[in-house]
């Protein structure tokens, strides 16, 4: 499905959306597909331009609570992405992003803002209106048991968040995982993220695809099929390992 010059990659408002380095997600897809001798084109959509409807995959990252309003604001004049979503296009939102991507979100103003419904969660401080005071910010590394579904081994990540995520009554889609360590979705079930279509929302930074390279090849395979394995880089494996280790986590 991917055009002349590759699998196309946009990085949503990197400006905005680039404070916790999830942009990292798009180096770790480009590096992927050229060690695969497969061409790829990372096109990076500053705040203000109109995203492309013709690109592959979507990524959208962590932001603070100002400059994601400002994405999200930006994201709905054309809503782009939905229309590319219902041609198959694959989406990765982590955090900010993540909420973003979901039907509404709260900030720092007090005020809960529209999202791009895109999935069918809502992010609040707190789902429970007579918890006072609210939950503490949830911070520091993430664990996450991918559902079965996705055949990926053990999510590794770290967090950064003040907003609690919860999927809407009969929406579509499924969790990304169960929360084996941290806070995810910060719900009763002990969740993260969601799967719904191609699209993937999650609250784990690191950049994610750097620390669980099976979940990048997902996403690629989601464009191109199955793709040959990939052994290494050392470095990769290295990193993941070293993680799995700090955190205590058996593959
Ligand atoms: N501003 C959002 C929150 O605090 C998202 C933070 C982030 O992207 N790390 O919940």
């Amino acid at each position: 499905m991917t055009g002349e010059s590759g699998t196309r990659i946009a990085l949503i408002y990197p400006e905005l959306l680039g404070t916790y380095g999830d942009g990292g997600n798009a180096i770790v897809l480009a590096q992927r597909l050229r060690w695969r001798g497969l061409p790829v084109e990372v096109v990076e959509i500053p705040a203000g331009e109109s995203v492309p409807g013709s690109c592959d995959i979507y990524l959208l990252g962590g932001g603070e609570d100002e400059p994601q309003v400002l994405a999200a604001e930006g994201l709905r004049k054309n809503n782009a992405i939905a229309w590319a979503v219902t041609e198959g296009a694959v989406v990765l939102a982590v955090c900010a992003g993540y909420q973003v991507i979901g039907t509404s979100f709260p900030a720092g103003d007090g005020k809960i803002h529209d999202g791009l419904g895109l999935v069918d969660v809502e992010t609040r401080r707190s789902f429970d209106s007579s918890e006072q005071p609210l939950p503490p910010r949830a911070v520091g590394d993430i664990v996450v048991e991918p559902a079965p579904e996705l055949r990926l081994p053990v999510l590794l990540g770290y967090e950064n968040h003040a907003g609690r995520t919860r999927r809407l009554p009969d929406g579509q889609g499924m969790p990304l995982g169960l929360v084996r360590k941290g806070i995810g979705n910060g719900t009763p079930d002990q969740t993260d993220g969601i799967v719904d279509r191609h699209v993937i929302g999650t609250y784990l930074h690191g950049p994610v695809l750097a620390q669980n390279p099976a979940l990048a090849d997902l996403l690629l395979s989601w464009v191109h099929g199955p793709l040959p394995a990939l052994v290494g880089p050392v470095e990769t494996e290295v990193l993941r390992r070293t993680r799995m280790r700090a955190l205590e986590v058996s593959a």
